[in-house]
């Protein structure tokens, strides 16, 4: 092969693929990425659009997740402030709910503590006048409201927003452009894609499979073919109901199951989810179960018995989750590498969340170093200022 087209050829413009994008083009790799639908057309439109630690990975012990994802939260804060913004999170206790306030005053203490003990980390009990003056949610038998800081996104937003400034850092973009199959040998990777209606094919150095949900359906068109990982297609819902947006993020349990459901604003009104569901089938289908509908609406009408009930719209995600004999609420959600192929030229992401994309870009360039030539690095990703982009 003579001088590949590019270093790295990334598959998928979802979150993950597009922070590798963004990182490659900053450290100055020639970078190409390809998308068969639309900018974060995948699951990166489809989160609870948190940007957060995650309090409830430390019931799971993810204690490095949620510190790593508490230092990515800060930087996004800094470099996105018209995409990212700190919001209250407000956890309502009652007389039934399970988790006691001494179990979430030291799951608080400890959330402060690995986010680095900052102001914005302090969490506080809201005073008796201040619990009866949150407008909507239930007063019967509530004892307790713990307040805490968290920070909020427009996901499909963010994931446009890196896109644009990995093009603007000299990647390019192909979309509507669909991986068809790749070929791996000692001195690089030939692909073929398909756009508008031809098929075309590149060279590159490395490929990253940012598919997502289709990680292993990319992965079986590379060849030599090798086994993907086993893993399960794990679905959440949201409903977006027609009731005011809520001034903060409310966290409550669900009295079916005591899980952590989140109440939140989006676009002026509520959004609530989300769910755990098995999935199989074809990931482009995805939608909310009647059974996901019901289980929310429960959990709704449970906490804001006096507030419309009224579903404006829905959307599921798929989360990518390895597979194991653990709940589903156990297993971990930091994302998985995985590299095959000659020197490890191709690297498949599995996971993972939105607020990490950054860190995950980081470490995804460090498992390919060993395939990719030197180059000289433009920008650095932790002081790079993310803007909205105007879409029509
Ligand atoms: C219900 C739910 C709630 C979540 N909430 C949060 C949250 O609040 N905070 C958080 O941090 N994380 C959250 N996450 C996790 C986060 O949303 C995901 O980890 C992230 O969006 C995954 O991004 P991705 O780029 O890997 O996948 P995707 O966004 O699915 O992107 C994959 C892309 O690859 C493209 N593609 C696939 N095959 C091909 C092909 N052959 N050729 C070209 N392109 C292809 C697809 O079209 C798609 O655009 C949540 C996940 C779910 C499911």
């Amino acid at each position: 092969m003579n001088t590949p087209d590019y270093d790295l050829i990334v598959i998928g413009a979802g979150i993950q693929g597009a922070g590798v994008a963004q990182a490659a083009a900053a450290a100055g790799y020639r970078t190409l990425i390809l998308e068969q639908t639309a900018i974060a057309a995948g699951t990166s439109s489809r989160s609870s659009k948190l940007i957060h630690g995650g309090l409830r990975y430390l019931e799971s012990l993810q204690l490095g997740l949620v510190r790593k994802s508490l230092r990515e939260r800060d930087i996004l804060l800094d470099i996105a402030p018209a995409l990212v913004e700190l919001v209250p999170f407000y956890i309502p206790v009652y007389r039934e709910t399970t988790r006691r306030p001494w179990q979430l005053r030291i799951g608080l203490s400890l959330y402060a503590l690995l986010g680095g003990l900052q102001r914005r980390d302090r969490f506080h009990v809201l005073s008796r006048a201040e619990r009866e003056a949150l407008p909507a949610i239930r007063k019967d038998g509530l004892t307790t409201v713990f307040r805490y800081y968290d920070a909020r996104t427009d996901d499909a937003a963010l994931t446009r927003a890196v896109a644009a400034s990995a093009v603007a850092l000299g990647a390019e973009l192909r979309c509507p452009a669909a991986f068809r199959r790749a070929k791996v040998s000692e001195e690089g990777v030939i692909l073929e894609y398909e756009e508008s209606g031809e098929s075309r094919a590149v060279s590159g150095h490395a490929l990253v499979n940012a598919a997502g949900p289709w990680v292993n359906a990319v992965l079986e068109q590379i060849r030599p073919h090798v086994a993907p990982r086993a893993v399960d297609l794990v679905q959440g819902a949201h409903l977006v109901l027609d009731a005011p947006a809520p001034r903060g993020v409310f966290y409550v349990e669900a009295p079916q199951d005591r899980r952590a459901v989140f109440v939140m604003p989006w676009q002026g009104k509520t959004l609530i989810g989300t769910t755990e569901t098995v999935f199989e089938g074809d990931p482009a289908k995805v939608a909310p179960t009647q059974a996901e509908r019901d289980y929310l609406l429960e959990i709704w009408r449970h906490y804001f018995p006096a507030s419309k009930d009224t579903v404006i719209d829905s959307f599921a995600g798929l989360r990518v989750l390895p597979r194991s004999e653990k709940s589903v609420f156990h297993r971990p959600r930091d994302t998985v590498f995985h590299t095959s192929h000659h020197g490890n030229r191709v690297l498949s992401l599995y996971g993972g969340k939105l607020t990490g994309y950054r860190a995950t870009a980081e470490e995804a360039l460090a498992y390919l170093k060993g395939v990719l030539p030197p180059a000289t690095p433009r920008a650095d990703t932790r002081t790079l200022r993310l803007e909205p982009v105007e879409t029509s």
